[in-house]
């Protein structure tokens, strides 16, 4: 399957890591568009929702009157999470504190900053299994989520320390750690290709 570069994906750029979400799609010559507004969601094909704090992204989310549009969105389209992504594409947060409404997409529990805070962020490399057999990838963790309950209908594409880090439901991909910090881009080429293409 080739990559699909007619297509435009949108970044969630309420807050948080977008810019570099954009920046690996505009290397891969995919049309990338900041997404703002129920409207921005119009004729995109995937969405992206980049790590942040999903504290503040919850209350944009609502100020900017984006969460019925996102659920909407991304019920039908592919989504891809990372970090603070995944944990608004949960369905449950563990000891929620600041009442973070997650979106309900995916069938997992989560713990935030379940891999500490952040004095605790690390590299590190996992084990990924995208379909192609076993191999490693570097992963990045800025006070990352812990996935403390996976659903039936959620596979496992990758692990640290035998712990699920790398996940995906029908058609939302999530990891707990950055997958777009660096030169890297084979995590979101992965996603467009199985997920996002034709
Ligand atoms: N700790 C953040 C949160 O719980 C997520 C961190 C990240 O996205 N790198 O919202």
């Amino acid at each position: 399957m080739s990559l699909s570069k007619n297509i435009s994906v949108g970044v969630l750029a309420l807050q948080g890591d977008y810019e570099a979400h954009k920046k690996q799609l505009q290397s891969l010559a995919v049309k990338a568009r900041e997404v703002r507004l129920a409207g921005d969601l119009k004729n995109l094909d995937a969405l992206i929702i980049p790590g942040g704090e999903t504290t503040t992204m919850d209350k944009l989310i609502d100020r900017f009157k984006l969460r019925q549009p996102l659920i909407n969105f991304c019920r039908s389209k592919p989504v891809f999470g990372t970090c603070a992504g995944l944990i608004m594409l949960s369905k449950k947060i563990e000891d929620n504190q600041s009442g973070v409404e997650p979106l309900g997409l995916l069938d997992i529990d989560v713990l935030r900053n379940g891999y500490g805070r952040q004095v605790f962020s690390f590299e590190e490399e996992i084990n990924i299994n995208l379909g192609n057999g076993k191999s490693q990838m570097a992963a990045t963790f800025i006070r990352a989520p812990k996935i403390t309950r996976i659903g039936k209908g959620v596979k496992v594409l990758g692990e640290f320390k035998n712990e699920p880090v790398l996940i995906s439901q029908n058609k939302v991909l999530a990891s707990s750690f950055h997958a777009e910090l660096g030169q890297d881009t084979s995590l979101l080429r992965y996603f467009l290709k199985t997920f996002a293409s034709g």
